[in-house]
């Protein structure tokens, strides 16, 4: 039988580890050296609700971050209004879609490969459900791009072609990651297919990048229709975290990558 000097001991040796936990010095993920009031120094300029949602499961944020600063670059970079891509950037792994059996509005639509498995994933449990997800509109070239606009500027104005389509070089369609699922209409959102994505597009890797009442944060009007591909954990950090925002994380993201990039002990 143990004494109670055994006991005595034994609590002293616990105690500081677990109390440990709750310090605001101590690392906040055994893979980052980030205190909880560094973290909360970082997320301090982001809206209330998302600075909450980080700060009440940080462990959790962080497990994610480190496995999105390991992933393509290319599902985090910024594309919007005032951050764009160069006239030569064109993805090098472009394929059909067409030749990947996914309904399309006209055969020459583009895509990059790393978009297609879960794109087919997400077809096919659309499909279980009835629904039959079309892409309407893809890949887009710098050019392409170019001549779309300058249509939209001639037909409705510069200050509307501004709110509804993207100058050459800032649209996310340039990506190659992007889609414009059919119809390409304001009342997307009320059809099958619009309200099937909206809850279950984020667990196959896309992310409505235009939201509704998210004008001043993206400078585009609600695009029911319009996804990037994000990959799986970016498209559940935007859902759980930053709640649908994707401009809010991306921006957030790209501001403050080298912070969590130079903390991850590898
Ligand atoms: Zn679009």
């Amino acid at each position: 039988m143990k004494s109670n000097h055994s006991y005595l001991i034994l609590a002293f040796l616990i105690i500081p580890i677990l109390s440990g936990c709750a310090k605001g010095n101590t690392s906040l993920h055994p893979d980052f050296k980030i205190s909880k009031q560094e973290l909360t120094d970082v997320v301090r300029s982001l809206p209330d609700g998302i600075r909450n949602n980080i700060l009440k499961k940080p462990q959790c944020f962080l497990e994610f971050m480190e496995r999105i600063l390991r992933e393509d670059p290319a599902y985090t970079v910024l594309v919007d209004k005032s951050h764009s891509l160069t006239k030569t950037y064109i993805p090098k792994d472009l394929i059909n879609i067409n030749d990947y059996g996914i309904p399309v509005t006209k055969k020459n639509l583009k895509l990059r490969s790393i978009v297609i498995p879960d794109l087919k994933a997400m077809e096919e449990a659309a499909n279980l459900r009835g629904i039959k997800l079309t892409i309407g509109s893809s890949y887009r070239s710098y050019t392409y791009q170019n001549r779309l606009y300058s249509h939209y500027v001639k037909t409705e104005g510069r200050e509307k072609a501004d709110r509804e389509s993207a100058r050459p070089g800032h649209s996310q369609h340039q990506l190659g990651t992007t889609i414009d699922f059919y119809p390409i209409e304001d009342n997307f959102i009320e059809t099958k297919q619009g309200t099937w994505l909206s809850e279950n597009a984020w667990k196959y890797g896309f992310s409505l990048s235009y939201p509704p009442n998210a004008e001043t944060i993206t400078g585009y009007k609600y695009e029911p229709w319009h996804y990037r591909y994000v990959g799986r954990d970016v498209a559940y950090i935007i859902k759980r975290y930053f709640l649908g925002q994707q401009e809010i994380f991306l921006q957030f993201f790209n501001t403050h990558k080298k912070f969590f990039m130079e903390r991850i002990i590898s």
